[in-house]
C-alpha cells in the first residue's frame, strides 16, 4: 500500500493507480498529480512508459538551466580576471603602449590623422 506523498492519502493499487514521480521516485495519488481519467487510462496502459514529473521536480528542472548558467557566467567573469591579471604582468600592455605611441606619432607626422581608438586586443576576447 503506497501512500500519496501530498495529500498523505493511502493508495490502493487495485482501484487507484499510484503514480511515481521521475525525479524524487515519490509516490502521488491520481488525484494530486492533476491527471485526468483519460491520461489515467493511458498511463494504465502504458505504465513502463509512462513518466511523471511532480510539481517540486518540475520546477527545480525549470531552475537548472538557470543556475547553471549563473555559474559560467561566474566561470567566465574569474576567466575574464585571470586574463587581465596575465595581461597585467604579461608584456603585452608595455609593447601596446609602446605601439600606441608609435602609431600617435606615426599619424601625427606621417598622416595627420587622429589615433584610432579601436583596440584589435579587445576582439580577442
Ligand atoms: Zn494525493
Ligand atoms: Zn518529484
Amino acid at each position: 500500500m503506497a501512500q500519496c506523498f501530498k495529500c498523505n492519502s493511502r493508495i490502493d493499487d487495485k482501484t487507484l493507480r499510484n503514480i511515481n514521480c521521475k525525479g524524487c521516485k515519490r509516490v502521488i495519488c491520481t488525484k494530486c498529480s492533476g491527471l485526468s481519467a483519460t491520461s489515467m487510462r493511458v498511463v494504465a496502459l502504458q505504465t513502463p512508459k509512462f513518466s511523471y514529473l511532480c510539481d517540486e521536480c518540475e520546477d527545480q528542472l525549470r531552475h537548472i538551466p538557470e543556475s547553471c548558467r549563473l555559474v559560467t557566467d561566474l566561470q567566465q567573469q574569474v576567466q575574464e580576471l585571470k586574463t587581465n591579471q596575465i595581461n597585467i604582468v604579461n608584456l603585452d600592455t608595455v609593447t601596446n603602449e609602446i605601439q600606441e605611441r608609435r602609431n600617435r606619432i606615426r599619424n601625427l607626422i606621417v598622416f595627420g590623422i587622429p589615433e584610432s581608438k579601436a583596440n584589435s586586443n579587445e576582439d580577442k576576447k
